[in-house]
């Protein structure tokens, strides 16, 4: 059994219904997580209600950015660096419609989504192994998204090029940030122009139920990605666009 409470109460101050069949959904994927974590490093936070906090309900505060009207009517979405399934995992059991691909540079981590997305019996979930700098330069996945997201990968100059191809003209990336981000995000506004990207809104508050300090910084994409990126060779981080 566990104790929701902390749960309930945060999915109500994101405006989420904390219905039974979700959060029958996300203790199982719960379980699931801690037990491969016995054999594969998934997660480093394992207790149930710092789980429900730091994972879930830190996921689910991409509300706060992109309308929960939108995410309901069934966007394209694409997670890279995924790993364990943040954010993407906690955003498809609370908004069912998306079509949501889950991307990750290591194999084992994928075959993990795999498994718990189709023993959740998730739909329309797509879980890819690779590194995004080279996914992003084939046809199936070049500008084909709605929305990028994308949490604890990499600074945000460097996550520019990973991500912004992804998106198609007029969708976003929304890079999950810690509230101290702001030279960083400043950093990278160079990067983002020259993918595509408009100026950077950043939306900051507090995690539901914690003093965790986060900030979701959106980037619009306004023009089409130069063919040029982005580049090979691991560049993306250790020569960012600065
Ligand atoms: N987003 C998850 C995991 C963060 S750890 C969370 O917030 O909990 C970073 C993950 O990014 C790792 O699983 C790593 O394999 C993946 N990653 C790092 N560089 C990548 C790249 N270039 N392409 C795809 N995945 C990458």
């Amino acid at each position: 059994m566990y104790n929701d409470e902390i749960l309930i109460q945060g999915l109500e101050e994101l405006g989420l219904a904390p219905d039974e069949e979700k959060l029958t959904l996300l203790h199982r994927y719960y379980e699931r997580m801690i037990a491969t974590n016995e054999v594969m490093n998934l997660t480093a936070i394992t207790e149930y209600e710092d789980v429900c906090v730091k994972h879930f309900l830190d996921s689910l505060c991409l509300v706060k950015a992109i309308p929960s009207d939108r995410l309901e009517a069934g966007m394209t979405i694409i997670d890279i660096g995924t790993g364990a399934g943040f954010p993407g995992i906690p955003l498809k059991i609370f908004f069912p419609n998306l079509k949501i691909t889950l991307m990750d540079a290591l194999a084992k981590r994928v075959r993990f989504l795999t498994e718990v997305t189709g023993e959740l019996g998730l739909a329309n979930v797509g879980c890819v192994h690779g590194r995004a700098e080279e996914l992003s330069r084939t046809d199936g996945y070049r500008e084909k998204y709605d929305l990028c997201v994308s949490r604890a990968v990499t600074r945000m100059a460097s996550l520019a090029e990973l991500c912004i191809p992804f998106v198609k003209k007029g969708g976003a990336l929304v890079a999950y940030k810690s509230a101290e981000s702001g030279e960083e995000i400043a950093e990278a506004g160079k990067a983002i122009s020259t993918l595509g990207g408009g100026a950077p809104e950043i939306v900051s508050f507090r995690v539901p139920q914690s003093d965790l300090g986060r900030s979701l910084v959106v980037v619009r994409k306004e023009k089409l990605t130069d063919r040029k990126y982005p580049r090979g060779g691991g560049k993306p981080m250790k020569a960012p666009i600065i």
